[in-house]
């Protein structure tokens, strides 16, 4: 089962600056990777959590940048030495959030972004109530199957089990604390930046 809390209860969600976690969240397809690279590119004072993941590298992906790639037998190791703060199967593989990064970087009062699925956001939103939760939005359902499938990146069975997954994602929007709809790209990335960084908080 993935984690549910915290295990020594200890609020993490904020850094001594007071800096907490922002989640990105959205269906697959939305164009989160895009928002996260350009993100990389455009704005380096935003801190972008890097991955687990049991999924095979895509052409173009690089270990220790997109995601860290690793074994189903490392995944089952970090999930039970409990060093994952939050983790999920999604299409049939495994991802999760290294947990001693985002709380390093926290406590710098670094602003941190993790890029992670419903599930992931779910279980930070129980553990870090605090954190501010955005939900990236396609323009339309049209639009989002357009893309996942523009992406050419999975064969046809993925796509379909990945937008079966889109339409329960696009039902739990409302369990944001705010919603972005993914027109442009670089309006989406000014818009997150101005919520990670700005002192007091926006949101
Ligand atoms: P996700 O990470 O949410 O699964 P991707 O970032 O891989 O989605 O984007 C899916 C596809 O949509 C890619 O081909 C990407 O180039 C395209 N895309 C992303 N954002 C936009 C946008 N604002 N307008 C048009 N196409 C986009
Ligand atoms: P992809 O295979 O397209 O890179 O990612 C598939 C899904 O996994 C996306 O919805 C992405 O947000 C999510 N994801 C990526 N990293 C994590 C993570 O660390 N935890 C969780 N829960 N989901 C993640």
């Amino acid at each position: 089962m993935p984690p549910s809390g915290s295990p020594e209860g200890t609020d993490v969600s904020s850094g001594p600056k007071g800096r907490r976690l922002t989640v990105l969240s959205g269906p697959s397809g939305v164009g989160k990777s895009t928002v996260v690279a350009e993100l990389r590119r455009s704005h380096p004072e935003v801190w972008l959590s890097v991955s687990v993941t049991t999924r095979a590298p895509r052409p173009g992906e690089t270990h220790g940048v997109e995601y860290f790639f690793v074994s189903d037998a490392e995944f089952d190791r970090l999930v039970a030495g409990g060093e994952l703060l939050e983790w999920a199967e999604f299409a049939g593989n495994r991802y999760g959030t290294p947990r001693a990064a985002v709380e390093r970087k926290l406590a710098e009062g670094v602003p941190t972004l993790l890029e992670i699925d419903l599930q992931g956001a779910r279980q930070v939103r129980d553990s870090m109530p605090e954190a501010l939760l955005v939900f990236l939005a396609p323009p339309s359902w049209e639009e989002l199957e357009s893309r996942l499938r523009g992406r050419g990146t999975e064969p046809e069975h993925v796509i379909a089990r990945r937008l079966a997954a889109g339409r329960v994602e696009l039902a739990a929007e409302k369990e944001f604390d705010l919603t972005l709809v993914n027109t442009a790209v670089k309006e989406v990335c000014g818009r997150l930046t101005e919520l990670l960084t700005h002192d007091p908080p926006l949101h």
